[in-house]
């Protein structure tokens, strides 16, 4: 068996990691590579395989990261199934659509600039149109079911806990050539224990070849605060000052999570009833699908449906759902107390920066931060306390209160990593890890390494190719 690893190497976008076994060859994962546009662009367009000579391609979960160059693969010749977890394939179907509509909207930009430089316009990596037709080519699976996908290769998704529909992958095979059996781990995106509405991960008995995600690798997660406590403080805080709090939050995830809470807080009785409004198209969208697949709530969900006698987590009195503009735009002159959700959650695009451009310099207002911000995002200026800040190229100082919501990430820390491997078994016999820099990558490996007594553990380069044995 060979692993070729194509992206989300050494690096965190891009998942791409291509088995060949039996003369069959095995795509695990599409994702989209995110980086400077040029490059971005190329690597993403040239697919770094034959498209038609893939047999199956198997998706961890629905992030772009994982999934978003499927239209590429389907458009440049892949013809066999794609396999997915129901709400995995379900949160695709509203989300390769809008990342095709920004590939669009990003090409036409680039063609403006192109043409004013006497360049040549500029085609889109694919376009909504594409995004629906590889949609056709899903083929969904529940957790737990073990499906034949080819012959002598048998799969197996395992909760992640990372997200709606994420899985971990397991792959049995009977590897012809090398005349034996053995499994194959693929952990995705491998989540924490306690996040809201997900179950946890699971823990898989054995493997004898991992291939495992390193995004916090050598790095501890802030202890999970009190978030119920810190939603009661703000709330209460804003009815006071009939302030706005602000909630920038991914569309898919985050966003359900943050309405999930609020809506426990509200059935008990403990915070004020005051508007709420989710303010993202794509969210909106998010929430339809996660309504649609109550087989992946956690005991909590259940619980807390049972005893509100409550079947709609993401629905209450105040609680609305803002998907045209003119209603979007009527919040911007609405009087405080209320709540807005919106998107992005990096506060790069989208809805949320016409939301911080009316509020952010009055000081009866709060932002509240719910995920993590990269490097030269919005978010991470206002997090770093950078004021003024620009808004669609106008400078606004912050007078806001800026505050951060801990506990929340989608992805287990360097212990919850180390301690996912330790509950197995029997331990792998080959590891690798991918997604991760190379500085986390390194030292998970030496977590590993010490505290399990690991063995032969490799963080592949891009493109390189390993013969398994
Ligand atoms: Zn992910
Ligand atoms: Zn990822």
């Amino acid at each position: 068996m060979k692993i070729t690893f194509h992206g989300a190497a050494q690096t965190v976008t891009g998942s791409q990691h291509l088995v060949e076994v039996n003369g069959y060859r095995i795509l695990l994962d599409c994702g989209l590579y995110q980086g400077k546009r040029k490059e971005a662009f190329q690597r993403n367009r040239d697919l770094p395989f034959e498209e038609k000579n893939i047999d199956a391609m198997i998706l961890s979960h629905a992030h772009i990261d994982h999934s978003g160059n499927i239209p590429s693969l389907v458009k440049n010749g892949f013809r066999g199934p794609i396999y997915a977890t129901h709400a995995t394939r379900d949160l695709a179907a509203t989300m390769l659509p809008d990342s095709g509509h920004i590939q669009e909207k990003d090409a036409e930009f680039a063609t403006k600039q192109n043409l004013k430089r006497g360049e040549q316009p500029v085609e889109p990596l694919y376009t909504q149109e594409d995004a629906y037709n590889s949609l056709s080519y899903f083929e969904s699976i529940n957790y737990g079911w073990t499906k034949q996908i080819l012959e002598g290769v048998d799969l197996t998704f395992y909760d992640a806990g990372h997200m709606l529909g994420s899985a971990i992958v397991t792959l049995d095979i009977e590897d012809r050539d090398a005349g034996r059996d053995f499994r194959l781990v693929f952990s995705g995106d491998l989540g924490r224990k306690g996040l809201p509405i997900l179950r946890d991960p699971s823990t898989i008995d054995y493997t004898d070849i991992l291939i495992m995600e390193s995004t916090y690798g050598g790095r501890v997660h802030e202890a999970m605060q009190d978030t119920a406590q810190t939603f009661k403080n703000i709330i209460q805080h804003i009815v006071k000052t009939k302030g706005v709090l602000i909630i920038p939050a991914f569309a898919v995830g985050r966003t359900q999570q943050v309405v999930y809470m609020l809506q426990k807080l509200h059935s008990a009785g403990e915070i004020p009833i005051i508007p709420i409004f989710v303010d993202s198209p794509l969210a909106i969208d998010a929430t339809a699908v996660f309504r649609m697949h109550p087989e992946a709530y956690d005991a909590d969900v259940r619980e807390y449906m049972q005893t509100y006698n409550d079947d709609d987590i993401f629905g209450f009195e105040k609680l609305r759902y803002t998907r045209k503009v003119e209603d979007s735009k009527a919040l911007n002159t609405m009087e405080g107390p209320f709540v807005v959700i919106s998107a992005s959650g990096m506060m790069e695009a989208g809805r949320i920066l016409h939301h911080l451009r009316n509020r952010i310099s009055d000081p009866n207002n709060v932002i509240l931060i719910t995920g993590w911000q990269a490097p030269n995002t919005l978010g991470r200026r206002l997090l770093d306390h950078v004021s003024p800040i620009r808004i669609f190229g106008e400078e606004h100082r912050v007078q806001a209160e800026v505050q951060k919501l801990n506990g929340l990430s989608g992805h287990a820390d360097t212990n919850e990593l180390t301690a996912w491997v330790e509950a197995m078994e029997k331990r792998p016999r080959q590891t690798f890890l991918v997604h991760g820099e190379l500085e986390p990558a390194q030292a998970l490996k030496k977590q590993l390494e010490d505290t399990l007594q690991l063995e032969r553990i490799h963080i592949p380069d891009l493109h390189e190719q390993i013969e398994v044995l």
